[in-house]
């Protein structure tokens, strides 16, 4: 099996957070999107397909979570 490393402190990753080791690292992720730190330079959001992407995300990490 791949072995990740948390992008976000860097630890070994947890399966069930993959990529991240901890719920918290992966909720950090989601805020760095929410918060546009990582929108590409020059490329503006001017439309609403840009919340319904976050909202993908959202749903994403949320599945990864398994929270319920
Ligand atoms: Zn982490």
């Amino acid at each position: 099996m791949k072995k990740y490393t948390c992008p976000i402190c860097k630890k070994n990753s947890k399966d069930k957070f993959s990529p991240f080791c901890s719920d918290t690292c992966a909720n950090k992720d989601l805020g760095n999107w929410l918060t546009g730190r990582y929108v590409i330079p020059g490329e503006k959001i001017t439309d609403d397909s840009a919340f319904d992407n976050l909202e993908l995300i959202d749903t994403n990490i949320k599945d990864k979570l398994d929270l319920s």
